[in-house]
């Protein structure tokens, strides 16, 4: 059983409410106050940290790599009115914070997982990078929870998102048999981002840019599905009473730089 870790532990989770930017007059209204994210929560979850580097290729650690792009989505996120809970957001492992048995590997998962779940999120997104002898693979890849259909369809959003900008020859929703997946009750995905292997990605991997770049994609990608589950679902209990509610009726079409905005 997982014992509550110390409160001190739980300092990394970084949970931003809403409702500290949703205060605003009705003549302020935020941007955001259309998009479907308002309201949701969401866990972004980093891979690897600390002493695990991930994989590694031209000197560039996986780590490094996923952290800024998890940094940026979750403000975009945020931004748009979703409430992000970051399972690390700093360069660190999180075996330590985990009493279980096994390896630190293993419970460095469990605390991702154990996070993830304290903080009950609609959606959780892993990040990872991708590695292959061949350095002729890339291409993003992201992978669904088996007999998840909104798990896969986050994950086609996702690759549709990515592929323009990560046009590689491995680019698929596949799905994929990961602890961090299989552990937890709500929709889950985990993208390999691309390979770092690859010198086409690797290069857009490291930037800065193409840092940003891909946070946006993987921010649109997002919007995307909750717009997408919105018409077929209408709004659940996450659905915000104060501000941004989406009306019934309006067609909505994806702004390039705030998300949605009705356009009927
Ligand atoms: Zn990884």
């Amino acid at each position: 059983m997982l014992r509550q870790p110390p409160g001190a532990a739980w300092g990394m989770v970084i949970l931003v409410l809403a409702g500290t930017v949703t205060g605003a007059s009705a003549a302020a209204a935020p941007r955001f106050a259309q998009t479907p994210l308002v309201g949701r929560v969401l866990v972004v979850d980093p891979g690897h940290g600390g002493i695990d580097g991930g994989c590694v290729a031209d000197g560039y650690l996986e780590k490094d790599v996923v952290l800024p792009v998890a940094q940026e989505l979750s403000r975009l996120l945020r931004a748009a009115g979703a409430r992000v809970g970051l399972t690390r957001n700093q360069d660190m492992e999180l075996g330590h914070m985990h009493p279980g048995p096994g390896s630190r590997y293993h419970r460095d998962l469990a605390m991702r997982v154990a996070i993830s779940r304290r903080l009950g999120p609609d959606l959780q997104i892993s990040l990872h990078a991708n590695a292959s002898r061949d350095p002729r693979m890339h291409g993003v890849m992201v992978f669904y929870q088996p007999g998840r259909p909104d798990s896969r369809r986050v994950a086609h959003w996702l690759v549709e998102a990515l592929r323009d900008l990560m046009p590689g020859n491995q680019n698929a929703a596949l799905p994929g048999d990961f602890f961090v997946l299989r552990q937890v009750p709500y929709t889950a995905v985990l993208v390999e981002l691309g390979f770092l292997t690859s010198a086409v990605d690797r290069a857009i991997l490291v930037s800065a840019e193409g840092q940003a770049r891909l946070a946006n994609a993987l921010y649109e990608a997002l919007l995307r599905y909750y717009l997408e589950e919105g018409r077929s679902t209408e709004l659940d209990h996450h659905a915000p009473r104060a501000v941004g509610a989406i009306p019934s009726g309006r067609r909505w079409k994806l702004r390039r730089r705030w998300g949605l905005r009705a356009i009927t």
